[in-house]
């Protein structure tokens, strides 16, 4: 699986660092501090210049997306994996996508000391997801009740151009086509603004106690083993995350994270454990406390492929096995958060419709239906582990220990 390469320096030292797309904390081997990278919103690349002297560059933006769409259709779910890029704002003339370029180079992370001019996206992300999403679902069935993605990365690439007699692509230094820029960039009505972003590195700190915040390098959420707390990104600070566990007395068993995520759901009745054994028909008797305890719906917080991953999500989300956890970090062994919770939201709806009864009004209830997630917390739940799979203890769930780890890679 391609993933971005980024060569950066440290904050500190000022030491080259090379870095991949998903990387969140860095270690700098030079001085050893460790920093989190955080965004405002999604993080802006741009593409080496062949020979950048004596030309005046201009970066045109392309958005990326890497991960899955997923759809609900009257015979189940299916999903298609992609890893694109589409240009984002228009040009005559100019490359629609990038192609696997991206993946082929080192990288920088957009910055105010990049000389050039930079063209702002005039297509939003939403817009040209939507196309994406008519594109890619044009080989299958009809009607397409609800579409969805659960990505993996998202963001803006700025690849480098420059005008001399016709347009020249500076990635490769090469000319594109015959085709001349009429008038300059101004008069095709593009906007430069030098972008007003940068990638922010904070110290990997408990922002409570000051203590190290510990992690993996790809790790979206970090741990305070001094005063007991997790901590998220949010924007561009760290934000607390209530962090949940499943203990058991075992020994060598390893943890993988889940998001619990709270939901005002409209249009039908699921707020309680009751609610849920009706509306998914489920054979089972409830007593009253039982019933009445709050539903929530159960994703994990790791990259799967996406059929492993709805099975799992559907399947913890029927268990609800919330009164088992305790508020506590994970012990050492477990599996860093690596899917934001925002990426599970996005699938909720899906895997609603996973197990929603009955069947035959399914395409009615889940065009009226919206999910509005309100609250989230952590679950790390335990896995004993076999030569293949890890295997759920208290409900026998398993995940492919291979399929784990190229995931990871995802
Ligand atoms: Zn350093
Ligand atoms: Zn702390």
């Amino acid at each position: 699986m391609t993933t971005i390469r980024i060569e950066h320096q440290c904050p500190q030292c000022g030491a080259p660092a090379n870095l991949e797309e998903t990387d969140r904390l860095f270690a700098c081997p030079f001085c050893r501090v460790r920093s989190f990278l955080l965004t405002r919103d999604y993080f802006r690349y741009v593409l080496p210049a062949k020979n950048p002297a004596d030309k005046d560059l201009f970066y045109f933006p392309y958005w990326r997306f890497k991960g899955t769409l997923l759809f609900s259709l009257p015979s189940g779910n299916d999903h298609k994996f992609l890893d694109v890029n589409q240009c984002a704002a228009d040009l005559p003339g100019m490359p629609a996508t990038l192609g696997l370029r991206a993946q082929a180079m080192k990288l920088k992370f957009l910055s105010q000391e990049l000389a050039g001019r930079f063209i702002s996206p005039t297509h939003s992300f939403s817009d040209t997801f939507t196309a994406f999403q008519t594109r890619f679902s044009q080989t299958l069935p009809k009607p397409i009740l609800y579409s969805a993605h659960l990505g993996e990365s998202m963001g803006l690439l700025y690849s480098p151009f420059y005008a001399r007699d016709r347009l020249y692509d500076a990635v490769l230094d090469r000319p594109i086509g015959n085709r001349m820029l009429s008038g300059s960039l101004a008069d095709n009505g593009f906007k430069d603004e030098k972008p007003d972003w940068r990638v922010n590195f904070v110290p990997a700190l408990c922002p409570d106690c000051g203590w190290d915040l510990e992690g993996q390098r790809s790790a979206l959420v970090l741990h305070c083993r001094n005063c007991t707390s997790s901590w998220y990104p949010s924007g561009e600070k760290l934000t607390r995350v209530q962090s949940d566990c499943m203990e058991k007395a075992e020994e060598g068993l390893f943890y993988l994270p889940f998001w619990q995520i709270t939901c005002e759901i409209s249009d039908i009745a699921l707020k309680t454990y009751g609610d849920l054994v009706r509306v998914a028909n489920l054979p089972r008797i409830v007593d009253a406390p039982v019933a009445a305890r709050e539903f929530r719906f159960w994703a994990p917080a790791f990259k799967l492929r996406a059929q492993a991953f709805m099975r799992l999500a559907e399947s913890f989300t029927l268990t609800q096995a919330q009164e088992m956890l305790t508020p506590a970090l994970p012990p050492e062994r477990h599996h860093a958060v690596t899917l934001p919770v925002e990426e599970a939201c996005e699938s909720l709806k899906v895997v609603l419709a996973g197990f929603l009864k009955p069947r035959r009004r399914i395409a009615e209830m889940l065009t009226r239906i919206t999910i509005h997630p309100t609250h989230f917390r952590l679950a790390y739940l335990p896995f004993r582990e076999d030569q293949h799979d890890y295997i759920q203890v208290q409900t026998g769930q398993a995940v492919n220990k291979n399929l784990l780890s190229l995931s990871c890679h995802l």
